[in-house]
């Protein structure tokens, strides 16, 4: 890159540190298009009301990838508080990512069953996972039909029945949009998202097959009982998001893709997707503010591929 050529070594890390930030965080990720099938969370098209949002310092400057800019391992702005790995979550140590400036090399997870795993665009699930104990919560959702949509693993699905009788006794009924999902309907759906849009576009709202969270069966997006602004941004300003940012952690969940943390979790703002981690995690990460990649030190900056 040639911008680097006439700055000191320190100058041009730091640089590169802020292109890696500002090139991470400005893909709108998950979100499926209207037609609301996706993979994604969103039923709209992301629309840039804040453009604020994005951490670290707004460069125009563009990189073609993280791995070119020469600072993979570059730690975000929030990694200050240096994380307490209470599990060992990835197969082989990281390391840089060594992909030729095309996108991120990326892991397998070594403990798909377990329910602190991490799962996000650097690391995925082994592509024969399937969870072996899917059951059907009983709760509401906002669709008649049994699919595997209403499915988590069975802890989770006891946290969340807990979770949602405790939001019903504040008087803010909670319904379930979208819980579990095969790999296979994932890879069907990436599949024909590709195949109408081309895949770069697709990676754009779509996560790849085994790099969704809803295929570990402890993720699920939820909405108010009336199901309004279900997996939508307006969703944030609803009396049911600020009660889940401030109770979902004492049932386990954590709100995985918090405001802000876009160029680590890879993902934009997302009050309505849960996470199952076990209380023990969910209530230290929400107590330290901080990302389930912050938490498990594996945060570097998440390529938007
Ligand atoms: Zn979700």
């Amino acid at each position: 890159m040639k911008l680097f050529a006439s700055l000191k070594p320190a100058a041009v890390l730091l640089l590169a540190g802020i292109l890696i930030i500002s090139a991470a965080g400005c893909g709108n990720d998950s979100k499926a298009p209207p037609s609301g099938t996706g993979t994604g969370d969103s039923n709209a098209p992301k629309t840039a009301a804040d453009p604020a949002k994005t951490s670290g310092a707004a460069q125009p400057v563009q990189t073609d990838s993280p791995a070119k800019a020469g600072s993979p391992a570059a730690p975000s702005p929030g990694a200050a508080d240096p994380a307490k790995p209470s599990t060992q979550p990835i197969t082989s140590s990281p390391k840089p990512a060594d992909t030729g400036g095309k996108g991120q090399a990326v892991q397998v997870a070594a403990n798909p069953a377990d329910k602190t795993v991490l799962v996000n665009k650097a690391y995925k699930l082994p592509d024969s996972y399937v969870p072996q104990d899917l059951v059907d919560p009983n709760v509401p959702f906002i669709f008649k039909e049994k699919t595997e949509k209403r499915k988590l693993r069975k802890e989770a699905a006891a946290a969340l029945e807990k979770l949602f009788k405790a939001a019903s006794d504040d008087k803010l009924p909670l319904s379930g949009v979208s819980a579990y999902r095969s790999h296979e309907t994932q890879k069907t759906v990436y599949a024909n998202y590709v195949k109408k849009d081309g895949e770069e576009a697709a990676n754009k709202y779509s996560a790849k097959p085994g790099h969704s969270e809803h295929e570990t069966g402890l993720a699920i997006d939820v909405a108010g009982i009336s199901g309004k602004c279900a997996a939508s941004d307006c969703f944030a300003a609803t009396k049911e998001a600020k009660w889940l940012d401030e109770n979902a952690a004492e049932f386990g969940f954590i709100i995985r893709y918090p405001k802000g943390k876009e160029s680590i979790t890879g993902y934009q703002y997302e009050p309505w997707h849960l996470r199952y981690v076990g209380t023990e995690m969910s209530k230290e990460i929400a107590k330290r503010g901080v990302t389930m990649e912050e938490y498990l030190g594996q945060a570097v900056p998440v390529n938007k591929q």
